[in-house]
Protein backbone atom coordinates (compact mmCIF):
# COMPACT_ATOMS: atom_id res chain seq x y z
CA UNK A 1 0.00 0.00 0.00
CA UNK A 2 1.48 3.75 -0.79
CA UNK A 3 0.39 6.65 1.71
CA UNK A 4 0.80 10.13 0.24
CA UNK A 5 -0.73 13.00 1.39
CA UNK A 6 -4.13 14.14 0.34
CA UNK A 7 -3.84 16.38 -2.44
CA UNK A 8 -6.97 18.46 -2.07
CA UNK A 9 -6.23 19.39 1.78
CA UNK A 10 -2.47 19.07 1.45
CA UNK A 11 -2.18 16.61 4.70
CA UNK A 12 -4.51 18.67 7.11
CA UNK A 13 -7.75 16.92 7.07
CA UNK A 14 -9.40 19.97 7.08
CA UNK A 15 -10.39 22.50 4.28
CA UNK A 16 -11.25 26.27 5.77
CA UNK A 17 -12.65 27.25 2.52
CA UNK A 18 -15.66 24.52 3.50
CA UNK A 19 -15.69 25.29 7.03
CA UNK A 20 -19.54 25.76 6.90
CA UNK A 21 -19.53 22.11 5.35
CA UNK A 22 -19.23 19.09 7.82
CA UNK A 23 -16.75 21.56 10.15
CA UNK A 24 -14.39 21.74 7.37
CA UNK A 25 -13.60 17.74 6.99
CA UNK A 26 -11.89 17.28 3.61
CA UNK A 27 -14.25 14.87 1.66
CA UNK A 28 -11.19 13.33 -0.09
CA UNK A 29 -9.88 12.27 2.72
CA UNK A 30 -12.12 11.82 5.21
CA UNK A 31 -10.68 14.57 7.67
CA UNK A 32 -7.37 11.74 7.73
CA UNK A 33 -5.10 14.21 5.69
CA UNK A 34 -3.73 11.01 3.93
CA UNK A 35 -4.73 8.97 0.85
CA UNK A 36 -4.24 5.01 0.65
CA UNK A 37 -4.03 3.25 -2.56
CA UNK A 38 -3.12 -0.38 -3.83
CA UNK A 39 -0.76 0.66 -6.11
CA UNK A 40 1.47 4.09 -7.06
CA UNK A 41 0.60 4.96 -10.62
CA UNK A 42 3.61 4.69 -12.39
CA UNK A 43 4.56 6.43 -15.17
CA UNK A 44 8.75 6.06 -15.20
CA UNK A 45 10.22 3.92 -18.20
CA UNK A 46 13.17 2.37 -18.36
CA UNK A 47 15.81 3.94 -20.86
CA UNK A 48 19.13 2.85 -22.07
CA UNK A 49 21.80 5.06 -22.09
CA UNK A 50 24.40 5.87 -24.23
CA UNK A 51 27.52 8.50 -25.02
CA UNK A 52 30.44 9.49 -26.83
CA UNK A 53 33.32 10.44 -25.35
CA UNK A 54 36.10 12.07 -25.84
CA UNK A 55 38.29 10.67 -29.35
CA UNK A 56 34.45 9.58 -30.60
CA UNK A 57 34.17 6.47 -28.62
CA UNK A 58 30.78 5.23 -28.28
CA UNK A 59 29.91 3.59 -25.41
CA UNK A 60 26.21 1.73 -25.42
CA UNK A 61 24.41 0.76 -23.10
CA UNK A 62 26.62 2.29 -20.60
CA UNK A 63 23.76 1.88 -17.99
CA UNK A 64 20.38 2.42 -17.34
CA UNK A 65 17.83 4.74 -16.04
CA UNK A 66 14.19 5.17 -14.69
CA UNK A 67 12.53 7.91 -16.31
CA UNK A 68 8.95 9.69 -17.15
CA UNK A 69 10.87 10.26 -20.90
CA UNK A 70 13.92 10.78 -22.83
CA UNK A 71 14.48 14.06 -21.77
CA UNK A 72 14.64 13.74 -18.01
CA UNK A 73 16.43 10.30 -18.63
CA UNK A 74 18.78 12.27 -20.27
CA UNK A 75 19.54 14.88 -17.55
CA UNK A 76 19.52 12.17 -14.91
CA UNK A 77 21.93 10.44 -16.81
CA UNK A 78 24.15 13.49 -17.15
CA UNK A 79 24.03 14.31 -13.19
CA UNK A 80 24.85 11.31 -12.94
CA UNK A 81 28.06 11.34 -15.33
CA UNK A 82 29.09 14.41 -13.66
CA UNK A 83 30.48 12.54 -11.05
CA UNK A 84 31.86 10.29 -13.30
CA UNK A 85 35.24 9.51 -15.00
CA UNK A 86 34.38 9.75 -18.18
CA UNK A 87 34.60 12.89 -20.54
CA UNK A 88 31.98 12.94 -22.06
CA UNK A 89 30.74 14.43 -25.57
CA UNK A 90 27.55 13.35 -25.92
CA UNK A 91 24.47 11.64 -23.87
CA UNK A 92 21.40 9.82 -25.07
CA UNK A 93 18.65 8.00 -23.63
CA UNK A 94 16.94 4.69 -25.71
CA UNK A 95 13.88 3.81 -24.35
CA UNK A 96 13.94 -0.09 -23.73
CA UNK A 97 11.96 -2.15 -26.00
CA UNK A 98 9.99 -4.90 -24.37
CA UNK A 99 8.96 -8.03 -26.22
ZN1 LIG B 1 -7.94 15.70 2.41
Amino acid sequence: MHTFDCPRCFGKGRINAFSHVIAGVCFKCNGVGTITQKSKPRVSKKFAIGIVIKGGEELFPLFHINAANVNQAVSKAEVQLSRGAYDVTNVWADAEHHS
